[in-house]
């Protein structure tokens, strides 16, 4: 989108039949599933690009700001959370009483943090010019190095529930709490002060709204056509050979596909320097999903937007998942009933369901084929006993499951770790696979296994940066990342 609306022939060859990737669209039978993410933080992120793309967002997408954004469910106690503060003090200390005021110290410090760490993500780290840069230097004591997630969140409040409440967003990760670097506290900050929306139509209209707009910027989509290889000639990328036996040459290739996948199948052997299979078995990654989509036959308005429904132990939990790699019977559920929201997604009167349970990535050897239909109704009479879905098994309509091993097998994620490999700081910045690929010339990387990182808003910063490398070096003007400001809400 950013690149042909700068004068560049773009050409686009995505292996599925629709765009999108993890961000597609799951229909069957009527209704409309999110295949992936659900979440979209940081929207004021979407509207730069749209803007960079010669476009406005709600010229192409219906975002609406979700208040409350979700329920926490830890055993009997239930916290609503929103953001708007004042409201969120009051919940806090209707549950954990005299707690409500770590919120603010919550604010105050972690918009600090926010402002001074996020543009460190929006750099290259391409060369060492990156490391000497003020804004590094202005975030050093913004790092909580040495610290995790949990104990940065540890400081504003008591409660072990209360800190799960502002920590299990480590999960978007991939990672647990207690692993994830302290300087990820931006995850929490962010859904508190900038939100959390939904898109009309789910979030799949995204990556559609940019396929549009690339293809009205003169970009060329072709679905159903798959890579078989990058060209590598001379140590710099050609082009690419597709499985259909076309070669298409360009002057410089993009390659957004997982890129762990990528490396172990779409890069010529003889071409991976420093990552070779080898180091792709030695990186960490993270862990992998168990999903659920639903079609019920009516709508559960009990049931609210977003809920997290956590395991009565959810440390050994976390432990079983990325230290044990093994499937836990006392497991987390996150469940998005977005219909509530939403008459879009399902026949009148109809929903559809999203059930999401973390599980390890297939490292764990778990036989998924087997074990799949058992799981399920375990995540279902969990749902029956333990959630507002009662009866939930009367009103399937449809169902769809998907595995960590379909994951890896069907969607080509490297061992189903849906969000890419680890966030530990010694796989970030320099350490991740940088936008502009180490290994040969004229070939930048996109996606959750680069940096900054996984989730939408990262990902939409790898593109943002490649583009902007590649525009730098044809000599072509571009916008670069504006000063962090805060949005107004
Ligand atoms: C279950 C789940 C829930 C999530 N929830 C959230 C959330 O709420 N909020 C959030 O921000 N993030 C969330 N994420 C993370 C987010 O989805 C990912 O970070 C992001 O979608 C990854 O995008 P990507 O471009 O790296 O990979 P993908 O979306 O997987 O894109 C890779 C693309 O490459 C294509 N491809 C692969 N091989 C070839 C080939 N040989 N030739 C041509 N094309 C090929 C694939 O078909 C695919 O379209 C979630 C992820 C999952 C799986």
């Amino acid at each position: 989108m950013l690149l042909s609306k700068r004068g560049f022939e773009v050409d686009v060859f995505e292996k599925a039949p629709v765009i999108g990737g993890r961000t597609a669209a799951l229909e069957r039978d009527g209704y409309r599933f999110d295949l992936g993410p659900t979440f979209l933080m940081m929207k004021y992120l979407l509207d730069e690009l749209f803007h960079d793309a010669g476009c406005r967002t709600e010229d192409y997408l219906d975002c609406v700001r979700l208040d409350p954004m979700y329920r926490l469910q830890f055993g009997d106690r239930k916290l609503m959370v929103t953001g708007n503060r004042e409201q969120m003090k009051s919940n806090i200390d209707s549950i954990f009483p005299g707690e409500g005021k770590g919120l603010d110290a919550f604010y105050e410090r972690e918009a600090k943090r926010f402002k001074f760490l996020y543009p460190c993500l929006q750099k290259d780290y391409c060369g060492l010019e990156a490391f000497v840069s003020l804004t590094l230097l202005k975030a050093f004591p913004h790092l909580a190095a040495g610290r995790s997630l949990y104990d940065v969140l540890s400081e504003y409040f008591e409660s072990e529930e209360l800190r799960l409440a502002f920590t299990f967003q480590s999960k978007y990760l991939g990672m647990a709490p207690w692993e994830c670097p302290g300087l990820f506290a931006m995850i929490p900050y962010t859904e508190h002060a900038h939100g959390i929306y939904h898109v009309q139509g789910g979030l799949s209209e995204i990556p559609r709204a940019f396929a549009k707009a690339a293809e009205q910027n003169g970009a060329r989509i072709h679905t159903s056509t798959a890579v078989k290889q990058v060209l590598v000639q001379k140590g710099a990328a050609i082009g690419v050979q597709l499985e259909n036996g076309e070669t298409h040459l360009a002057d410089e290739v993009i390659v957004n596909a997982d890129f762990g996948y990528a490396v172990a199948n779409l890069f010529p052997p003889e071409a991976r320097k420093k990552w070779t299979p080898k180091k792709l078995e030695s990186t960490k990654y993270s862990c992998s999903t168990f999903m659920i989509y639903l079609g019920l036959d009516r709508i559960y308005e009990e049931g609210e937007h977003h809920a997290i429904f956590f395991a009565e132990n959810y440390k050994k939990n976390l432990e079983d998942i990325s230290v044990h790699f093994r499937k836990s019977d006392d497991f987390s559920v996150y469940i998005r009933n977005a219909s509530v929201t939403d008459p879009s997604l399902a026949p009148a009167g109809h929903s559809a369901l999203y059930v999401l349970v973390p599980m390890p990535n297939n490292t764990s050897g778990i036989d998924w084929e087997d074990e799949k239909e058992r799981f399920a109704e375990k995540v279902l009479d969990f749902m029956e006993a333990r959630t507002p879905y009662k009866n939930v098994r009367q009103h399937i309509r449809t169902q769809v499951l998907i595995t960590p091993w379909d994951w890896e097998n069907k969607r080509d994620i490297y061992k189903g770790a849906t969000f890419n490999m680890g966030h530990g700081l010694g796989q970030l910045l320099n350490f991740r696979p940088h936008n502009k690929f180490e290994d040969f010339e004229r070939c930048y990387l996109v996606g959750g296994g680069t940096h900054p990182g996984s989730g939408l808003p990262t990902i939409f910063e790898s593109a943002r940066i490649a583009a902007n490398l590649i525009s730098k070096k044809h000599a072509v003007d571009f916008t670069p990342p504006r000063p962090f400001s805060e949005p107004s809400a």
